[in-house]
């Protein structure tokens, strides 16, 4: 069952099924609403589905990375790469902690960070990275973490849009000192709202199991507050519909390669366009099916025309240091320059798991039909 129906042929969706309905009925029959034994159970089934020790369930995912940033202790004067192709987001986190996002260019097949564009950004002023794994493409991982490792750097994996993914067998959440995942309603999994921390080190684990409930001690007492936190927690009902959509993570990631190879085969006599890359080394959990329009093609009059055919399309992501809230750490004009010729030729389709051979069909014939009636 696909939620939104508003339209005939919705952007995403999610899948929400009689065992998910169960799941929250049975938190409201319970009685326990808030921090009980789901968001605990949530957090250790979600960690052990991604190879980390320890899981922390709370509000969002953007929740889930600024509590990251402040557990790794980055703040005033500390820099951090950051790529500016991402969800604003992976951004703002760093922003709250008054650290300085400094922007690093992306590599045009994968649109995750250019290894060479961050060794290229390191001063002494440093902390660390702050990776993207875009659209479900594991960032090349293997380079990153060699970076880290020669230059003292802490990473968090922003793995907001890749619950699942792969790198070299070596799955998401196990990579980065503190990994983060979401589960707003067009992310493989759904809580409505939602995020999660996950790491290896008890330390930061237990300080995020602080940040998240108040600044309270895990074992002080209820009024104490040993330091500043915030109100992140998740509530049982929002961790049972997590726990209840885990266990079918499987399934939807099948169900999701599925559509985005429906997509690729049938697109792949498009002219004017290229079907998202996946690395060899890399199992991709995909969250979105975005094309790349040749140079020239005017995609603005592409997604009108598409529109006209009933097919929402949209322009995928809007780099971030062109955005007004962080225009203040733009870098030059021009210095990232695969970030800006990607972000003006990237397109995402419609996509979600059950998407059916017929409405990619329309999609794409209506695709076909846009490009080739473009007057330029
Ligand atoms: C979805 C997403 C987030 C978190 O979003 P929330 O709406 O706060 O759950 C963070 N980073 C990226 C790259 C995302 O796509």
């Amino acid at each position: 069952m696909t939620v939104q129906t508003s339209m005939e042929l919705p952007m995403a969706g999610s899948e929400l099924d009689e065992s998910d309905i169960q799941a929250v009925l049975n938190v409201l029959r319970s009685g326990r609403l808030a921090l009980g034994p789901e968001a605990e159970a949530f957090g250790e089934e979600l960690a052990q589905r991604v190879d980390a020790r320890f899981g922390v369930a709370v509000s969002s995912g953007t929740a889930a990375l600024h509590i990251a940033v402040r557990a790794l202790g980055w703040g005033p004067g500390d820099e951090v790469l950051v790529p500016s192709f991402t969800f604003v987001a992976s951004v703002n986190a760093l922003l709250y902690e008054g650290v300085t996002p400094v922007f690093v260019d992306i590599d045009p097949r994968t649109f995750c960070l250019d290894p060479q564009c961050v060794e290229a950004a390191l001063t002494p002023r440093t902390k660390g990275i702050m990776v993207v794994d875009v659209f479900g493409h594991p960032a090349p991982w293997g380079e990153l973490l060699e970076i880290a490792q020669r230059h003292g750097l802490r990473l968090i994996d922003d793995s907001c849009e890749a619950l699942g993914a792969e790198y070299q067998g070596r799955k998401l959440g196990s990579l980065a000192d503190v990994s983060t995942f979401a589960f707003y309603p067009n992310k493989q999994i759904t809580t409505g709202e939602g995020g999660m921390l996950v790491t290896d080190d008890p330390q930061i684990a237990s300080l995020a199991r602080s940040l998240r409930n108040q600044g309270r001690g895990e074992m002080g007492a209820w009024l104490e507050h040993p330091r500043l936190g915030f109100n992140y927690r998740m509530s049982e009902l929002n961790a049972a519909l997590g726990r209840s959509q885990l266990a079918r993570l499987d399934r939807f990631m099948a169900l999701r390669e599925q559509v985005a190879h429906m997509y690729t085969q049938r697109l792949a006599k498009v002219e004017g366009i290229k079907p998202p890359v996946v690395e060899p080394d890399v199992r991709m959990s995909w969250f979105v099916y975005v094309v790349t329009l040749d140079e020239g093609i005017q995609r603005d009059e592409i997604v009108r025309t598409l529109k006209t055919h009933g097919v929402p399309s949209r322009a995928y992501f809007s780099p971030i240091h062109r955005q007004p809230c962080a225009a203040q750490w733009a870098p030059e004009e021009g210095s990232l320059p695969v970030t800006e010729d990607v972000a003006a030729r990237t397109l995402a389709l419609p996509f979600h798991n059950r998407l059916s051979e017929a409405q990619v069909e329309r999609v794409a014939s209506a695709l076909e039909e846009a490009l080739a009636d473009r007057r330029d």
